[in-house]
């Protein structure tokens, strides 16, 4: 199977010693191009559950089959890793090459040489440089680099480097990741209480026995998830064995990465697309040798080639993060599970808010259930009011409501820290035209432009497309008319300026925290108080542990339940408690503060009461009936075109071919929300089917009724968690 092909394509060999893995130079039409040797069909086949078995290969005369070049002498890709290839590529649909390739990131026909990497010395700020070195700092501080990619980044040659070097504007990144176990300077791990003791027991138990089971490890934030799974890597790492750790934001949780080398005394190898391709290389290798390890990635880790995988774990479980939208289509979290079961080693999911697939899951009898009651040391949990702002608005064009503002003022004249949260990034979602209500929208997808006044630019947040900010109206030509409506993250910023005179704001959004050196800088900050206030996206709900963090607001709470997703009020939830969940952590208790204009929601009365159990079985009562999932089954079909004429014939086409039968039922064709995206006209169908029903075998023989122009695509997602 050459990498970036669909699928396996047949050779003839006369190596005798080829064997399934090798890698391999073929001949592809007149280039020469790199394989990997597939399995045959029937194995294949064999490994795979019945009803995701492919269709068997057309047969191909001998006498036209090419002759492999040559074995390419490179450790080949592991047993265990074609057949997760070829259940991901059976189950999502995608073809074997497409996923193939994610297998292959990383690999390299010649082990790499270790290189030395450079990091910005400190976060500070530098003495007045010159313009070739002020370019090195700033490109050191996207990541660790070696002086070669450093020189490459900034355009200035490897001299400008090494004087950086010599004044210690950089120092040594942390030499390379590797297992240690003689490690003798690494401070003992904190002793558990009880109730984490009685966990950590089970969790341990689980690694020992090395063979499959799903643990749930569920526990408020701040009740140890993290200190008691770290055991189970432990024993894992004692057994010699290699972990996998997935987390959903693992480029910024460098807070992660420096516990866990604080605990075991070397570092983890982390995985995930903004690492450079030489460490990619490095950590590729190093887990194909079979070499014990800890690998913490994002979801691409799981393609990993793990020769002696001994333990998964997925933190934050329920993160949507874990799906991947784009190229192969799935769940990290589901596909975790497998890998673990394909390997015969336990997989733990941890969550403080555990979706409802993983419950039923857990009710069904087919994961554990462990829990940690409390938080940890006693400390409280945050207390948790919905502020009505039918009550008490905000001022006229204001967002932050008196009640809100005083909260932060008290709080700051305490010595403590405020976060405000916002999921919005920019300085305002829509921008409209008072004169003739023109709208400024993304002329390739449907979708608004949002402002970001910081970069001076309207932006679209579905494709790459920006403009300056106009001065006049597109539409009318009026001038001064054009006005922001509704906030983000960068209006609220101006606001608290306004309101709170000389607060230190800092702001956390993927336009500011671009890279885990951006995010070491910030948690740093926040550590030593140099800040007084945080504003954020959805990126400071992740696992951040700010100590003096005592008081959340969140500027609109309602957010998430707009749009007609099956998990809004689910989502809603746990992307708030883990938001409150940042405060008062430590000592000091915290108070979230949610702006809603729905306090009798389900969502906010759960997060009021801190009932997610009861929220939950509220969820499965809602779904149920309707056998949406986790209850039933869904897929996704989303057709895109060049004109809408050609995307209503091939959705209609689809709709007309659609399977029938009893416990099926497919919805639509409906436009999708997002009705055109990158100029590219949507439409979706949503196939729904009770449980026990395979979907893949009616998929593949409903799209092979169907031919395709060359402008029309049909785009299968299975088990959907957006609907964009
Ligand atoms: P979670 O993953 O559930 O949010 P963590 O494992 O991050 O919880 O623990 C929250 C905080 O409490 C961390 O700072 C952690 O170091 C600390 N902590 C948890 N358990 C213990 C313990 N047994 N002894 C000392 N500190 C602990
Ligand atoms: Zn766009």
């Amino acid at each position: 199977m050459p990498r970036r092909l669909q699928s396996v394509l047949a050779y003839t060999t006369h190596d005798p010693d080829l064997v399934p893995g090798d890698f391999v130079a073929v001949p592809l039409g007149k280039r020469e191009e790199i394989g990997c040797v597939w399995d045959e069909a029937e194995v294949v086949a064999a490994r795979l559950p019945a009803d995701l078995a492919f269709p068997p290969p057309k047969p191909v005369d001998p006498s036209r089959l090419r002759p492999v070049f040559r074995r390419i002498d490179a450790p080949g890709l592991p047993e265990t890793l074609r057949c997760f290839v070829d259940w991901v590529s059976a189950y999502t649909l995608a073809p074997q090459g497409m996923v193939l390739a994610m297998a292959m990131r990383g690999w390299t026909p010649a082990p790499p040489k270790a290189v030395r990497l450079w990091r910005l010395a400190s976060p500070g700020h530098p003495p007045k440089l010159t313009a070739a070195r002020q370019k090195v700092l700033d490109a050191a501080a996207a990541r660790p680099m070696s002086i070669k990619a450093l020189a490459e980044k900034a355009g200035v040659s490897s001299a400008v480097i090494s004087a950086c070097i010599k004044l210690n504007l950089l120092e040594a990144a942390p030499s390379e990741p590797a297992f240690r176990d003689d490690a003798d300077d690494v401070p003992r791990p904190p002793t558990l209480s009880a109730s984490q003791e009685v966990i950590a027991r089970a969790l341990r138990d689980a690694v020992q026995k090395q063979q499959f089971e799903a643990i749930l490890l569920e526990g408020v934030t701040g009740s140890g998830k993290t200190e008691v799974y770290l055991e189970a890597v432990q024993e894992c790492l004692a057994l010699k064995r290699q972990s996998l750790v997935l987390l959903p934001e693992i480029a910024l949780s460098t807070q992660w990465i420096s516990r866990f080398t604080r605990r075991f005394g070397f570092a983890p190898l982390v995985w995930h697309s903004s690492m450079g391709d030489g460490h990619r290389r490095r950590v590729w290798q190093h887990v194909r040798n079979g070499a014990p390890c800890v690998v913490v990635g994002a979801r691409s880790a799981l393609f990993l080639p793990f020769t002696d995988l001994g333990l998964v774990i997925v933190d934050e479980e329920h993160e949507p993060a874990f799906k991947q939208e784009e190229g192969v289509i799935y769940h990290g979290r589901d596909m975790a599970v497998l890998r673990a079961r394909q390997a015969a080693v336990p997989v733990m999911l941890v969550s403080a808010t555990p979706s409802l697939e993983t419950l039923a899951n857990v009710q069904a009898g087919r994961y554990r259930h462990l829990v940690l009651p409390d938080r940890h040391a006693g400390a409280a949990l945050p207390d948790v009011r919905a502020l009505d702002m039918r009550l008490a608005p905000p001022s006229r064009g204001q967002f932050l409501s008196p009640t809100l503002l005083s909260a932060c003022r008290e709080t700051l004249a305490r010595g403590e820290q405020a976060m405000l949260f916002l999921n919005r990034r920019g300085y305002a979602p829509l921008t409209l035209c008072r004169q003739c209500g023109h709208r400024i929208e993304c002329p390739k997808c449907t979708a608004w432009l949002v402002e970001h006044r910081a970069q001076r630019r309207m932006v679209c947040h579905h494709c790459e497309y920006a403009m300056p900010i106009p001065t006049q109206c597109p539409s009318c030509a009026a001038t001064e008319s054009l006005v922001p409506v509704g906030p983000g993250i960068e209006r609220v910023t101006e606001e608290v300026q306004r309101e709170l005179a000389g607060v230190r704001i800092l702001v956390m959004s993927s336009d500011s925290l671009v890279s885990a050196e951006a995010a070491r800088i910030a948690v740093t900050q926040i550590a030593r108080q140099e800040v007084d206030l945080i504003i954020g996206t959805q990126l400071v709900a992740k696992g951040w542990h700010f100590p003096h963090l005592t008081l959340v607001g969140v500027v609109d709470a309602d957010l998430g339940l707009n749009g007609g997703d099956l998990r809004a009020a689910e989502r809603t939830v746990q992307l708030l408690q883990q938001v409150g969940g940042r405060a008062g952590r430590e000592a000091r208790p915290g108070t979230v503060l949610l702006q809603t204009y729905l306090p009798d929601h389900p969502a906010m009365k759960a997060l009021v009461s801190q009932d997610f159990h009861h929220f939950m079985a509220q969820e499965a009562a809602n779904r149920r009936p309707g056998f949406w999932p986790p209850f039933g089954r869904l897929a996704a079909l989303i057709v895109s075109a060049e004109t809408p004429e050609s995307a209503d014939a091939l959705a209609r086409a689809l709709s007309d071919a659609a399977p029938k039968g009893e416990g099926l039922e497919v919805l639509g064709p409906a436009p999708a929300p997002l009705t055109k995206l990158r100029g590219r006209h949507r439409r979706r169908l949503l196939l729904r089917t009770r449980k026990g029903i395979a979907v893949q075998p009616l998929l593949r023989l409903w799209l092979q009724k169907l031919r395709l122009k060359s402008d029309q695509k049909i785009v299968v997602d299975i088990d959907p968690v957006s609907f964009f």
